[in-house]
Parts: structure tokens; C-alpha cells; sequence
């Protein structure tokens, strides 16, 4: 049987990290993988989970399992952090997931078990992860246009034009901010206008939120997901507390469906529960304890709060400080657009051979597709990508 198998495709990001590990440059730069890093360029462990931790170690006197989806006071505790009092508790089912990865793929299998013929629409570009998914799922999908290559920025008449082809009963894959690859958002103007849309098509908005925080705050980066949610009978959001938390290898995210009517809930939570039961029985616990713990604890939760509003902060100013360092160089304000996107990621609009030389040259590695990790920068290292992007042409 294993004889059978043909060889995978390499993750490029995996791939890329290996490159620079493998690389004896002692001033290369990883603006590569997905994570956030500090100046020094540690991940931390974030203040309020170590406490919390060390509280949990403490207070912790059962590791028997919990429910099927999960333990509901962090289900009650994310959907409050994500959807504020938008929408009443009883139209709301929801599931803790093994990370973001986890709740996509599991609403991708809720779509396919009550819709099977559904479209589901992905922006172009996305998360490579997204299309993956739905191929090996055998989901029909489609593109709606996103970016645009000159401005750098969303190609929103493009993106209304494509959308205006959806039909009803499909699915609109939306990230609800921070973009990746490319870093660039709708306004609430533009919300509106998708609202409009889905609400004139019949088509369901499914939400990637990954990045909670790290673009406006964490209210103004749920505000669009809010906003449909306000105005739409149905949703699916599916969120991670891998960024905004810094607990990636915890495995800490959750599936939430938004109920068109609340004597809906009871099937939909518990067609949620079976497709957990399916894939893995339980889903972890201990990242969404500490979750819960952090929101649920004012202290805790304050501190959280702080610690991620100087991650944001840190990002908008190495942002800010790129875009006005390439200003100087340019005497233009081309890359303006780069103190405008908003997370971790900007796609900076380079071809893949410039990509290539700017790590062949300079030993600065992003994605092939130019995306780059804005917090793999630094104070020391802004001046040097900014006069690497001139030398390369880009
Ligand atoms: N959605 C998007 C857009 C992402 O970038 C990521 C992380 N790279 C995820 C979902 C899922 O993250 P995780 O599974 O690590 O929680």
C-alpha cells in the first residue's frame, strides 16, 4: 500500500525556512515565515500566558476530557471577544478546534455535509492553505479578484465585479483583517458594500480571522466581521488565538456558526460536535484554558491587552519607518502603500526573480511571491531591505 504514495509537494515556506537556516550569512533576514517576532527576534511566550500557566499548573486537578466541543466558557469567551453583543448568544454554536487550521478545515466539512454543491470563493490571492484544503476536500471553488498589482492595494471594483457572479447557497471566504499574503483591507465602506452583495446574492460569508489585534485593535479588526454578522442570517467565522495569544504550537482556535434562527442552533451545534467527534473526538485544551483564563480575568486580560497593543504598535512603526525610509530613497511615495497595510504581512510586488536576488545578494528571504513578515524587521534592518529593494529594482 505505502508503495503507492507518490511524494508531496514541498511546503515553500517550510522550504524557505530551511534555506536560511542552511545559510551562513551572519546578517541574512528571515522576513519568511508567519510568525511574530520581536527585535530580537524571539517569539515570545506572552506575559499573561506564563501567568496564567503557572496558575493553571496550580489550580489544574483533572486532565479527563471535556466536552466533545470543547469546554463552553471558552466558547463564550471567544465569541464575545470576536463578536461583541452583535449577535445573540442563541443563534451561536461553536466548537474549540485544533488551531485556525483546524476550525477552517472543519467549517469546510460542515459546508460540504449541508451543501455539497456550494462554490466556495476565495480572494486571489489567499492563503495558500485555503485552495489546499478545498482541493484535497474535492469542494468546487472559485476566485474573485483582490489585489491590485499597481496600487498595491484591494481591487475592490474587481473584487464587487467577481462577486456579482456568486449564486445563492455559495460560500464567500473572507479574512476579516490583517490580509495575508498581501496586507491589504476593505474599509467598512467596502464591508458594507459586501454586505449588500451577499444579501442581494443569498451567498454565506465565512470568516478567516487569524490576526485579531494586530492590525487596528482588537475591536476595529472584527468591526466588517461585525458588521456582517449584523446584517446577515447566517455565518461562519473561523478564528485562532495562535497570533494574537503567541501560542502557535498549542493548537488553539474555534469554529463559530451563526444561525439564521435560534431553534436552528441545537442541529447546527450538534452537526458541529459530530464533525469533531469524526476527526479527532476531543479538541485540545490547554491553549483555549488559557484563553479563557486571560479573558475571563481582568488582570490578566489587561495585561494581554497591553502586550498585544505593543506588538501592533511595534509592527506599525517598523511600517511606518520602511515606507518613510523608501520615500527618502525614491523621492516618491511608491511604496506608501507599505505604512497602509495593516498585520503582519505586505506583499511588496516584486517578481520571483527579484525575490531571488534580493536573497541570493542580500540574504533577505520572503516568499516567493514577495510576500514579506513586517515583524521580521527591525530598527537596524529597515534601512538595509529599503536599500535592498532599490539595488534590486524592484
Ligand atoms: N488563516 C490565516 C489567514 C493564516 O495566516 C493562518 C496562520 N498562518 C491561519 C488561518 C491558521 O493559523 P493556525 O492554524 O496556526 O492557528
Amino acid at each position: 500500500m505505502l508503495n503507492a504514495l507518490h511524494p508531496q509537494p514541498q511546503d515553500k515556506i517550510l522550504q524557505l525556512i530551511q534555506m536560511f537556516k542552511d545559510d551562513p550569512r551572519t546578517d541574512k533576514i528571515d522576513l519568511g515565515v508567519g510568525v511574530y517576532k520581536d527585535a530580537t527576534g524571539l517569539t515570545p511566550v506572552m506575559r499573561a500566558v506564563k501567568a496564567a500557566e503557572k496558575q493553571l499548573w496550580e489550580t489544574q486537578d483533572t486532565k479527563a476530557y471535556t466536552g466533545l466541543a470543547g469546554d463552553p466558557a471558552y466558547a463564550a469567551a471567544m465569541q464575545s471577544m470576536l463578536l461583541g453583543d452583535t449577535v445573540p448568544a442563541d443563534r451561536l454554536s461553536a466548537i474549540a478546534t485544533p488551531g485556525g487550521t483546524g476550525a477552517i478545515r472543519q467549517a469546510l466539512e460542515l459546508i460540504k455535509l449541508a451543501s455539497p454543491q456550494a462554490t466556495v470563493w476565495l480572494s486571489n490571492p489567499t492563503w495558500p492553505n485555503h485552495p489546499s484544503i478545498i482541493k484535497y476536500l474535492g469542494m468546487p471553488m472559485a476566485e474573485y479578484r483582490y489585489f491590485d498589482d499597481q496600487t498595491r492595494g484591494v481591487d475592490f471594483d474587481g473584487m464587487m465585479a467577481d462577486l456579482a457572479g456568486v449564486k445563492p447557497g455559495d460560500v464567500v471566504l473572507l479574512h476579516a483583517c490583517c490580509h495575508n499574503p498581501t496586507g491589504a483591507n476593505l474599509t467598512l465602506n467596502q464591508w458594507s458594500a459586501v454586505a449588500d452583495n451577499l444579501e442581494k446574492t443569498g451567498a454565506i460569508p465565512f470568516i478567516d480571522i487569524a490576526y485579531q489585534g494586530f492590525g487596528d485593535g482588537l475591536d476595529a479588526d472584527a468591526a466588517g466581521m461585525r458588521l456582517l454578522a449584523a446584517r446577515l442570517p447566517e455565518l461562519l467565522i473561523a478564528a485562532s488565538c495562535s497570533k494574537n495569544f503567541g501560542i502557535y504550537r498549542e493548537r488553539t482556535g474555534i469554529l463559530i456558526a451563526v444561525s439564521p434562527r435560534a431553534d436552528k442552533r441545537a442541529v447546527v451545534q450538534g452537526n458541529l460536535a459530530f464533525l469533531n467527534r469524526q476527526n479527532y473526538s476531543f479538541p485540545p485544551d490547554h491553549g483555549a484554558r488559557l484563553v479563557t483564563m486571560i479573558l475571563n480575568d481582568p488582570t490578566l486580560r489587561a495585561d494581554w491587552q497591553a502586550e498585544l497593543e505593543s506588538i501592533r504598535l511595534n509592527m506599525l512603526t517598523l511600517r511606518a519607518s520602511l515606507a518613510a525610509e523608501l520615500r527618502r530613497l525614491t523621492n516618491s511615495d511608491r511604496f506608501d502603500f507599505l505604512g497602509q497595510h495593516r498585520g503582519m504581512f505586505s506583499r511588496l510586488g516584486a517578481t520571483p526573480e527579484q525575490v531571488e536576488t534580493l536573497r541570493r545578494d542580500h540574504g533577505i528571504y520572503m516568499v516567493s511571491d514577495s510576500r514579506m513578515n513586517i515583524a521580521g524587521l527591525n530598527a537596524k534592518t529597515v534601512p538595509i531591505l529599503a536599500a535592498a529593494i532599490i539595488a534590486t529594482g524592484i
